[in-house]
């Protein structure tokens, strides 16, 4: 077992061409399930729990079950908090053991953005080793309590992107780059993979100084996916695709025997097709056997 920072499994990442698949979870059954199926690929992965399972469930029961969990297996894993707009509850979140947090100031000016991380990076720096991401311009769709309309999203401009790194001093940087939360209306979304390319030549073209994070992953082509991670996206978050096959597991089972009330087998089903769905996409995403453990 190592419990790792995001940072560590990204770098590793970067420098050979793969990403991390970051799963959102709102639940033990289901973080259970993603855990199991990377170690059996032996592949890093990253649990992530958005505001609201945390608000449900406390950042301290999500903690210590990830310890728990990681624990029993051989791979490298990190626990991340997703898209939190709040300072203080990045804090509690770090004090309970998270190892990685993204604050997501993405909304407000640059110079605020600048200024909100830096609080939570300077709060991680001082408080063991955990990974801090941050994210410039915007991602649209719905992701939680974060709401962005397709008509407001704002890709993030390279130049502003080098200065929101060197005066924050992140760990890891998601750019906004058309890509989207939720399921995406149209088979073709217009990602700008060139913008992509000119954010990591200018980041991570020398040493890689902040791995690049790519939000909205549920949905995107198998030939999307790879041409992102062939151009320096290190971090995949997948989190539609997660709650669409958990409620379809419970669908499933209720269907299958609507008069047995066990939920011991409804969440076996629905952590059935929870470890298909992982599986297939740390195929897509090339993380098999690079464990570093
Ligand atoms: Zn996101």
């Amino acid at each position: 077992m190592s419990i790792s920072n995001s940072k560590e499994l990204l770098i590793k990442a970067t420098a050979e061409k793969y990403a991390v698949g970051a799963f959102n979870v709102t639940n033990i059954a289901q973080m259970a399930a993603v855990i199991e199926t990377a170690a059996e690929l032996k592949a890093p992965v990253i649990i992530q729990t958005s505001v609201a399972p945390v608000k449900q469930l406390t950042p301290e029961l999500f903690a210590a079950a990830f310890r728990n969990i990681a624990e029993r297996v051989d791979i490298s894993v990190a626990i991340q908090l997703d898209h939190c707009t709040s300072i203080d509850l990045c804090k509690r979140c770090i004090d309970a053991g998270y190892t990685s947090i993204m604050i997501d100031a993405s909304k407000e000016t640059l110079e605020d953005n600048i200024r909100i991380t830096k609080t939570v990076v300077d709060y991680a720096r001082e408080n063991n080793d955990v990974s801090i991401e941050g994210e410039l311009g915007t991602v649209g769709g719905v992701e939680d309590q974060v709401r962005v309309v397709m008509s407001q999203v704002e890709l993030c401009d390279p130049q502003n992107a080098l200065k929101f790194i060197e005066e924050t001093g992140l760990d890891n940087f998601a750019p906004a780059i058309g890509t989207a939360h939720g399921i995406y209306k149209s088979n073709n979304p217009e990602i700008d993979i060139d913008r992509l390319k000119i954010i990591a030549k200018l980041i991570n073209g020398g040493k890689v100084v902040a791995p690049l994070v790519i939000h909205g992953g549920s949905g995107l082509s198998e030939q999307i996916v790879r041409d992102l991670v062939f151009s320096g996206g290190s971090k995949f978050n997948v989190s539609t695709e997660l709650k669409h096959v958990w409620i379809k597991g419970a669908e499933e089972y209720i269907i299958n025997a609507p008069k047995e009330f066990n939920p011991v087998k409804m969440n076996r089903v629905q952590m059935d097709l929870t470890m298909k769905l992982v599986h297939s996409w740390i195929d897509r995403l090339g993380s098999s056997g690079k464990s570093g453990v």
